[in-house]
């Protein structure tokens, strides 16, 4: 055999000794033109595997960009609902005036009682001198409070306020009434409002 002939390891052709790469099937004989084709060939797949990355990333992003406006759009739409029922439901004024006003009434018969109960203190002749002249009815416990004392409603998008106002509490007044979601809640305290004259105090 010739000394300048070799065996090709893959395809078993005659090729020179000192061939790097076989001339009949095209592989590399030596470790490092091996190593190097091998090197590039991982290379050029790395390189086609980042542009598809990339691209597959860039689809991502607008895919998300759009997920998270559908996203918003769904919670806009869900609590606007919300929104437009619950302002739907908000209690009118003259609901919320009548719950002030019985709740007053029912306040002045509770102190009353137990004034009455009492029998003694100036206190008690004082709130005497007012409801036990005339009958204490509604109608007079209301009359007298109108004389002293205005209800305000306050009706905001989603709930509304009432508000009693008086001498001591001008402008500002004292919140008594939460109406929301249909529901009228007072919540009316005897220092809220003002039954007295006040020709009488003074
Ligand atoms: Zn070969």
């Amino acid at each position: 055999m010739d000394n300048k002939i070799k065996y090709c390891p893959y395809c078993g052709e005659k090729i020179l000794k000192e061939a790097k790469k076989c001339r009949h099937c095209g592989e590399w004989l030596t470790e490092e033109t091996k190593k190097a084709a091998e090197i590039k060939k991982r290379e050029q797949e790395q390189a086609s595997f980042e542009k598809w990355k990339e691209e597959h990333s860039e689809k991502q992003k607008k895919n998300n960009a759009s997920d998270i406006l559908i996203s918003i759009l769904m919670y806009a739409i869900f609590w606007g609902g919300i929104a437009l029922i619950v302002h739907g439901t908000v209690p009118s004024d003259t609901r919320m005036e009548r719950a002030i006003i019985k709740d007053m009434q029912e306040c002045v018969r509770d102190k009353t009682t137990s004034y009455t109960s009492l029998l003694l203190g100036d206190e008690a002749a004082e709130i005497a001198s007012l409801f036990f002249d005339s009958s204490i009815s509604d109608g007079s416990i209301f009359e007298q409070f109108k004389k002293n004392n205005s209800i305000t409603i306050e009706s905001k998008w989603l709930w509304s306020v009432g508000k009693i106002h008086n001498r001591n509490t001008v402008d500002e007044g004292t919140v008594v009434c939460f109406g929301f979601l249909g529901i009228v809640i007072p919540f009316v305290e005897w220092e809220d409002f003002i039954l007295k004259d006040e020709k009488k105090t003074n």
